[in-house]
């Protein structure tokens, strides 16, 4: 069933053959997208589910005040929303709505992000800054405090504390909280592992650290610094990486306050926590539990508190990921099986057959469990030889049309027959012969990290799931002129999708948890852009497209990278205008074809 029970977290169940949302009145995700279609809208869909987003902001929420209940621990448990991870309106606006009585606010990473945080956080809420900046962006992190916002600007060197006291030199602004990013000898694991140990891109040293507390103290900023933050990394796969960054950076945060600095009273422990993406159990990434993840964090702080008799400080995360991935899904139909071009139905016998297709045609007759794999090695022999007659122009076109659909459908058969005994050669035949799918999206716009880092994301039908899988195994293309947007079959995690006639009925595949970093790494690559996009309210008795936006026409797609959309409209009527039509209506009525084809989005139309 795809792994289902693996990546996807009870937010999704199978019923009836139809994938389901576990929300409320659970409604189809086929049923959503054939409503959207019935819009006229064509190509991929994002579906956002926002209580799904509410769901990992609870449990979060939920994890560590449990878990500070349990140890007794004396300071309070605060989040924020790291912008970086998906800073699109249709996913902070209802984030936000929700996050008023929890007090979340959000993380900045630039000065675009720290315009967003500013105008989205409510007055209360934290609001964190990471990331490199200049004098600019911590002036605006001055007005922000101004403004009444509980700010954090967090050093990521001491470039910026200079900055930020001369910033307080010159203005007569509220001077934000500060705080420093340490840079931990410790590293985490995965493929985002970067981010942390001694030659990681941010954060300051011990020296350094030492060195910012005096020139604090010095200019009478030292009740500014409030927070100790670090991040190990995204996609954290172990726990005990975890535990080392913990034990440092809370050593780090008591040594500092005992210097003096009275105010400090947070350590950030940045986002890393992990989603599930595997599709099977030999591919799992990760090897802890947020009910884990919540216990060592908070009892290991709280011990080497305990231990330094230094106050238990409140504990800032920034999980992204955990929060954002589950809650979109990417719905692509499909356009084309590729093996339909060796339907029996198209094949066209002549009274006069050469003998190899007369012997391929016994083949496929009397081909049985017993003879299959030799009868198999014939034909793919036969069809060798075929192929070098047709070269040296012996035989002509359709009688290499009927050799490849019968060698097409004898291998088909082997499949089907020896697939109650999977030997040597039935594995050789599936790596051979796949089942290739043509997806009407585009990897590169939809799952950047698949092209850019093997990321996994799951894929499955939306429907069809009480129907027998075909026994070729699938490869997915999506729509660019680039083989890297292909996603091949690999024997260790193979996936096997339906046997549909594309011509006559509709198919629908959808990636899972996309909704983490994705949609701003895409790439606008062959001017494939963002899909249409659905926002679903699920209620009690049925569900909601609270927000409907098509993807951009080819108009706007052409602006998107320096053209005068006036201008192209114009040079096109011209053309048409000088080209030489036998009627007047007729001219008019292609342009307005024309038109019509301008205003509709980039995807294929084709039937479904
Ligand atoms: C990217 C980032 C995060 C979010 O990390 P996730 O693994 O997505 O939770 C948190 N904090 C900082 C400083 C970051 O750069």
């Amino acid at each position: 069933m795809y792994g289902i029970d693996i990546w996807g977290d009870d937010n999704f169940f199978i019923e009836d053959g139809v994938v389901k949302i576990n929300y409320k009145s659970c409604p189809s995700l086929l049923k959503i997208t054939k409503e959207i279609r019935d819009k006229n809208i064509r190509g991929p869909v994002t579906l956002r589910f926002s209580h799904i987003i509410e769901k990992q902001i609870e449990k979060v929420y939920k994890n560590f005040n449990r878990a500070i209940k349990e140890n007794s621990y004396k300071g309070k448990f605060k989040a924020v929303f790291p912008l970086k991870v998906n800073q699109y309106a249709n996913v902070i606006k209802p984030m936000m709505k929700y996050a008023k009585g929890l007090n979340y606010g959000l993380e900045a990473g630039s000065k675009a992000e720290l315009l967003l945080a500013m105008s989205q956080t409510p007055i209360g809420s934290p609001i964190t800054v990471n990331g490199f900046k200049d004098h600019e962006m911590i002036a605006m992190g001055f007005i922000a405090s101004q403004m009444g916002h509980n700010i954090t600007l967090t050093i990521e060197g001491l470039g910026e504390l200079v900055w930020i006291m001369e910033v307080a030199h010159k203005s007569h602004l509220k001077v934000p909280k500060i705080g420093i990013r340490v840079r931990l000898h410790s590293v985490g694991g995965g493929t985002w592992a970067k981010s942390g140990g001694m030659d990681a891109k941010f954060g300051l040293s011990a020296t350094e650290i030492l060195e910012a507390v005096e020139i604090l103290e010095e200019n009478k900023l030292l009740t500014n610094l409030n927070m100790i933050h670090f991040h190990i990394g995204s996609q954290m796969q172990e726990i005990s990486p975890l535990k080392k960054a913990l034990r440092e950076a809370a050593n780090i945060y008591a040594e500092v306050k005992k210097l003096g600095a009275n105010r400090l009273s947070a350590i950030n422990i940045g986002g890393g926590l992990a989603v599930e993406y595997a599709q099977h159990n030999s591919s799992r990434i990760r090897n802890y539990s947020l009910e884990e993840f919540s216990n060592d964090v908070v009892f290991l702080i709280g011990e080497i508190m305990n231990s330094k008799n230094v106050q238990h400080p409140d504990i800032y995360t920034e999980s992204g990921r955990f929060i954002v991935a589950q809650h979109a899904v990417l719905v692509t139909p499909v356009l084309e099986l590729f093996s339909q071009d060796y339907k029996k139905e198209h094949l066209k016998l002549k009274e006069k057959n050469p003998p190899l297709i007369e012997e391929l045609c016994e083949l496929e007759k009397l081909i049985n469990s017993t003879n299959c794999i030799e009868y198999m090695h014939d034909a793919l022999d036969h069809l060798e030889s075929l192929f070098t007659l047709f070269d040296l122009g012996y035989i002509d076109i359709q009688d290499r049309s009927n050799a490849e659909i019968l060698a097409h459908q004898i291998i088909k058969s082997t499949l089907i027959l020896s697939a109650n005994e999977p030997n040597l050669e039935f594995k050789r035949l599936q790596n051979r012969h796949q089942e290739r799918y043509l997806l009407n999206c585009s990897f590169f716009q939809s799952i950047p990290d698949y092209w850019g880092l093997k990321q996994n994301f799951p894929v499955m039908p939306l429907h069809y799931l009480n129907s027998k899988k075909t026994l070729r195994p699938a490869s997915l293309w999506d729509i660019t002129c680039d083989s890297d947007g292909e996603m091949a079959f690999n024997s260790n995690t193979p996936l096997y999708l339906h046997d549909i006639d594309i011509e006559s009925e509709e198919y629908f595949l959808a990636f899972f948890n996309i909704g983490a970093y994705q949609e701003t790494l895409s790439m606008q690559h062959n001017l494939f852009v963002k899909p249409n996009e659905a926002g679903i309210t699920i209620t009690n008795d049925g569900y909601k497209i609270d927000i409907l936006n098509e993807s951009p026409n080819l108009l706007h797609v052409i602006e998107s990278v320096g053209y005068d959309s006036d201008e192209i409209l114009k040079q096109l009527e011209t053309k048409l205008e000088d080209s030489a039509f036998i009627t007047k209506k007729e001219k008019s009525d292609t342009l307005r074809q024309l038109k019509e084809y301008l205003n509709q989005n980039s995807y294929l139309r084709t039937t479904n």
